[in-house]
């Protein structure tokens, strides 16, 4: 800013430089045609003032402006006074040249120098008018000669060079103001666009979402419609940016972008919230029908195939959605609602749409006190494990007990894993419950092989958290150290959405462990991913079909048929099968028929706490 004014200064003195000689010249070529007519005592004037114009353009030359453009105007001054007092006094022609001065001096000048001269002009007059009225001064009359159309054309010429050269600075400058004022407000634009729009996609960011949104909002109610704000959050952004990099990462947000712009119809808006998340505003005229359409269209858009770095990458969107009026008409409010309701996608199993209802706020709400109490229930040693037997379908003996976490509440209910193992999964709690859970599990296994069943196996379950930290293997290892139980008397059951979150480190623990000879199992196989690809990178070596597929079995055929092939796939790829929540024989013989491996349910026996599962053994 500082080094464009200097610019400016430069320039502008620059161009009053170049003014101020324009002006000796001229003046002193007037001068010198005046001097080939001037006659007596005019003849020395001119040549005195033609001499201080020299001294005024030396000085103008050397850069000296304020002496030179005082020289000149002082010596034109005196210049034309003399003219007047040695000629027709107030009647004089030099008197014409009064009003040129004034010009040069607001040209040259600053308006010190511009009073200075009119003070010193109209001192003169005043002088000339009293002086030729006290007859000190006789002023004579000449008789009028073609001199006189010399000199009146040399002042008006030089007068009216000097008002041209003005004005046409003055267009200059406005010109260039105007220039300069449509680049401000240019870089003004560009500024307030950046502060509204993300860098990376350019799409409106989280601010100027706010404003779209008022702006659609009122739009809304003058049309009687109401208007969906939906939280789009990526599913499996993170291991794509892990594996491929950050820039991988960037590209596919944009590639994203791009295809779901290009499908929105006109007057919604996609904005970027941040990371991977973006807003959708959609007006729709109150049939949620509409709004389906649109959800299932976007998540169809994310989940195709993206092609970057000669790579394919697949990632999905899972949406929550909250309607203005429904779910209020403020901004923020909407997308935490929003954003809770995106929360029951991913917890339906991601890739899905969900909408906002109060009773979401509920389970919140609880979620919320439950997590403050499960630190307190760790450290007051609230939690126990208990033990379910899985069945051999070949000899009916029992060939592992898997350990499943119970919290028991002081009025004799309990608190189900499946409610607070997400909890302590998100607050990092896991880890040390889960340590407590290995430890425990090989103490209790190992005290049952001595009591007399040498092959008995434990299970324990893990979850992806516990991969994190990048210590599990020691865990592990001290947890069998310290109980004396042999590596291959463990199994570690892991959940198919561990293996989605594909990421070196836990293929790196995972290869590990499984050299040590410890068994891998694959938990609830069916209910996600189901690929059997990636099962053998994993070093898995045994399925767990999941209940849901087990408890319709003898109801449907198709189900049955799904059943058999995982099976067949398995014995394929030489992968156990294990069949969990077998409830009847019914069940029992059809799983038996189809020649799964093993099998686990309440046909044999609950999940029981350790001494009572002792009893159940023996
Ligand atoms: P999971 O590992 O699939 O455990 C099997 C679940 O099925 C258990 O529920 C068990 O009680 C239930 N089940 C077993 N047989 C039958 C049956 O015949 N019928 C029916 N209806 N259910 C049966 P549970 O104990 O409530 O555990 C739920 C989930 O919580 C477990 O699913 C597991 O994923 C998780 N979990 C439990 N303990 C731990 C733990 O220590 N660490 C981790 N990370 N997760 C755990
Ligand atoms: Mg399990
Ligand atoms: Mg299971």
């Amino acid at each position: 800013m500082t080094e464009r004014v200097e610019q400016y200064t430069d320039t502008f003195r620059q161009i009053r430089r170049q003014r101020l000689m324009q002006i000796c010249i001229a003046t002193s070529i007037g001068l010198i045609i005046s001097l080939l007519v001037a006659r007596g005592v005019t003849l020395y004037i001119f040549c005195a003032a033609l001499s201080c114009l020299f001294i005024a353009l030396v000085f103008a030359f050397k850069d000296r402006l304020h002496l030179s453009a005082y020289i000149m105007l002082g010596s034109l001054a005196t210049m034309l006074f003399s003219l007047a007092l040695t000629g027709a006094g107030m009647f004089d022609l030099a008197i014409l040249g009064y009003p040129g001065l004034l010009i040069f001096a607001a040209t040259l000048g600053g308006v010190g120098v511009f009073f200075t001269v009119l003070s010193f002009v109209i001192i003169q007059c005043a002088l000339l008018t009293w002086l030729t009225l006290e007859g000190v001064i006789n002023p004579n009359i000449p008789t009028l000669t073609w001199a006189h159309l010399v000199f009146s054309t040399v002042i008006i010429t030089i007068t009216g060079f000097s008002v041209y050269i003005l004005v046409r600075d003055i267009k200059k400058l406005m010109v260039s103001l105007q220039k300069e004022n449509a680049k401000v407000q240019k870089s003004q634009r560009e500024v307030q666009h950046l502060a509204h729009h993300d860098a990376l996609t350019g799409l409106p960011n989280r601010f100027y979402a706010e404003n779209l949104f008022h702006n659609e909002l009122n739009n809304m109610r003058s049309k009687q419609q109401k208007l969906a704000l939906m939280f789009i959050d990526l599913d499996n952004f993170k291991p794509v940016n892990d594996a491929l990099g950050h820039a991988a990462g960037d590209e596919l947000l944009q590639r994203l972008t791009h295809r779901v712009a290009s499908m929105l119809p006109p007057g919604h808006h996609l904005t970027r919230f941040g990371g991977d998340e973006f807003i959708v505003l959609a007006p729709f005229d109150g049939d949620r029908h509409q709004c389906d359409e649109l959800a299932q269209a976007i998540i169809k858009q994310c989940a195709s195939i993206f092609e970057i770095l000669h790579t394919q990458v697949v990632v999905s969107a899972s949406i929550g959605i909250a309607c203005a009026p429904d779910d209020g008409n403020d901004f923020r409010q909407l997308c935490r609602k929003a954003d809770i309701a995106m929360y029951e996608a991913k917890q339906d199993g991601r890739n899905t749409f969900h909408y906002y209802d109060k009773s979401l706020d509920q389970t919140n709400d609880d979620k919320f006190r439950l997590l403050q109490r499960l630190r307190p229930a760790l450290n007051n040693k609230e939690f126990e494990i208990y033990y379910q037997p899985m069945m051999s379908l070949r000899n009916s003996k029992v060939t592992t007990i898997e350990a499943l976490l119970r919290w028991p509440q002081a009025d004799g209910s309990m608190i189900s894993p499946d409610r607070f193992i997400p909890l302590a999964e998100s607050s990092g709690l896991i880890n040390e419950l889960g340590n407590w859970v290995i430890e425990q599990a090989c103490v209790f296994c190992a005290q049952l092989r001595s009591q007399g069943m040498p092959d008995l196996r434990v299970a324990i379950n893990l979850s992806v958290v516990q991969f994190k930290s990048g210590h599990l293997q020691e865990t592990v290892e001290k947890a069998l150290n310290d109980a004396g139980l042999p590596p291959n008397a463990l199994e570690l059951e892991l959940t198919e959405s561990l293996l989605i979150d594909n990421t070196l480190l836990i293929r790196q623990q995972l290869e590990r462990l499984s050299q040590l000879g410890i068994t891998i199992a694959i938990d609830d196989f069916g209910t996600g991913y189901s690929n059997l690809g990636y099962l053998r990178d994993f070093k898995a070596s045994k399925l767990k079909i999941d209940r849901s597929f087990i408890s319709s079995l003898c109801e449907s055929k198709d189900q049955e048929s799904l059943v058999k092939a995982i099976i067949n796939m398995a014995a394929s790829l030489g992968l156990k099968t294990i069949a969990e929540g077998i409830e009847d024989q019914a069940t029992l013989d059809k799983l038996m028929a189809l020649q799964c491996d093993e099998g686990q349910g309440f046909l044999w026996a609950t999940p029981l706490p350790a001494e009572e599962l002792a009893g159940w053994l023996s």
